[in-house]
């Protein structure tokens, strides 16, 4: 099939996720054919740096040829057994050793799940067994916050805070969200140290107002992602943890987008200095290559699963799969011998944080921030007041476009874009991912004008 027979074909039979179908109609989807290193080529041989590693998932680009033979290997040896009845196999075990060498020292045990919006079931499903094991069953209500994406299951999608997408289903009724830590957007007149403070003792006053003695469990990414790369300021986290600390709640930090290196550190956990009872993992563990997710357990909560009373009735088939556990392990192998994450942290998130603020001068940038391997940019027609061009949104999807264009994938969330480039980034690249994004934006401030 040419390209416009693969669109029409497209068009005709496959329903996108988390697409105007619309839209599809009128422009056609991109077809993506092929990939190498931190680059990604389309069907009309239009090279573009991928600063969006996939779906924040491919860390070590694409051109991991370990990862594709590990797997292979796995499927001609046992293509597939599962972990339920007593069984396991050798690849799970392997796996679940090297997680447990990579997470916070507390958190010695995993639970295997397909993907990441199924861990956030699995939390679902652990939180309560736990609090039921501990004879507190009122302990139901679980906190999130505002704009958060937890998958799109029904359990995660409940768990997330996006409007657009709560509208669309009926959410469980034990989840309540607080206020985001998003300064630019909502901060007001607060310097982001005071704003930090104030949206971390929003939890405070949700926990008093539902009593803490109903409050199963505070969920929360490390860094908003999907919802537009939200970094908190660094009062946030500190200030979260002194709240917790004082009632008896778990926390679960969603690490789908952050484990693996993306901070520098192994978690976004690390980064931030929390010790969560639950983590919740999927995209990076395998580079992309294969569907795996999970959940790192703390040892406080496992200790009460694994001793207390009866059966566990909870899995699914693929929990465990052995060539999805063998995708895994070589990852993570990679990123310990070839020490990426340490580069990232001395060497390429502080040179993407030097050159990623000067775009902060551009005249439709309002804020440029980064952490990391993930950066933020607020597209503003007026930079004192951070108005925006319209409440539509048009500018970010017109930057998009652009960037796309000039070679550089970079994804709007309304007038937010961002990036989330491999890990395997050098300096080099990183100047030409900057300045591919500058030359976008002055094409979509002269598209604008
Ligand atoms: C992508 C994502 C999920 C959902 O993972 P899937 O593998 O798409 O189900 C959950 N949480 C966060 C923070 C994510 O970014």
């Amino acid at each position: 099939m040419n390209k416009s027979q693969l669109q029409q074909h497209d068009r005709e039979h496959l329903l996108h996720p988390f697409t105007d179908f619309s839209d599809l109609g009128r422009q056609g989807t991109r077809v993506i054919t092929g990939a190498e290193g931190a680059y990604i080529t389309d069907i009309d041989g239009h090279r573009m740096l991928d600063g969006m590693s996939g779906l924040w998932c491919c860390n070590l680009g694409y051109s991991r040829r370990e990862i594709s033979d590990a797997i292979y290997e796995q499927l001609n040896t046992l293509p597939f057994y599962n972990s339920f009845f007593q069984c396991t196999t050798i690849p799970s075990i392997e796996l679940a050793d090297a997680l447990a060498e990579v997470s916070p020292p507390h958190m010695n045990n995993v639970f295997f799940t397909g993907s990441g919006s199924e861990a956030n079931d699995t939390n679902l499903r652990i939180i309560r067994r736990y609090w039921d094991l501990k004879e507190q069953p009122e302990k139901r209500i679980i906190i999130s916050r505002k704009n958060a994406y937890h998958g799109s299951t029904i359990g995660g999608a409940s768990l997330g805070g996006m409007s657009g997408m709560r509208k669309q289903f009926q959410p469980l009724d034990y989840i309540e969200h607080i206020q985001q830590p998003y300064w630019f957007g909502e901060g007001g007149d607060m310097s982001p140290e005071e704003f930090g403070i104030h949206a971390a003792r929003c939890l405070d006053e949700k926990i008093q107002e539902l009593g803490p003695e109903n409050v199963a469990a505070f969920i929360a990414e490390p860094i908003q992602g999907a919802g537009g790369v939200v970094i908190p300021p660094e009062t946030y986290w500190p200030e979260v943890k002194k709240i917790l600390d004082q009632y008896d709640i778990l926390l679960v930090m969603d690490e789908v987008i952050f484990g693996f290196g993306r901070t520098g550190e192994w978690f976004g956990a690390d980064y931030y200095g929390m010790q969560p009872d639950l983590m919740t993992f999927a995209k990076a563990v395998t580079n992309g290559y294969f569907p795996l997710g999970g959940t790192m357990v703390g040892d406080r909560v496992a200790e009460v699963i694994k001793a207390k009373g009866g059966e566990f009735t909870h899995g699914y088939t693929y929990s465990a799969h052995p060539a999805a556990c063998m995708a895994g392990l070589t990852t993570i192998n990679i990123l310990r011998n070839e020490k990426i994450i340490d580069n990232v942290r001395d060497v390429t998130a502080p040179y993407l944080a030097k050159r990623w603020a000067e775009l902060a001068d551009h005249p439709i940038v309002g804020e440029a921030r980064s952490l990391g391997l993930v950066g933020a940019l607020e597209l503003v027609k007026d930079k004192a007041s951070r108005a925006r061009f319209d409440d539509k949104c048009t500018a970010g999807g017109v930057c998009r476009d652009q960037s796309i264009r000039n070679g550089l994938v970079m994804r709007a969330t309304g007038d937010t874009m961002i990036i989330a480039p491999p890990l395997i980034l050098t300096t080099g690249q990183v100047d030409e991912l900057v300045d591919k994004a500058h030359r976008a934006l002055d094409d979509t401030a002269k598209a604008l004008a």
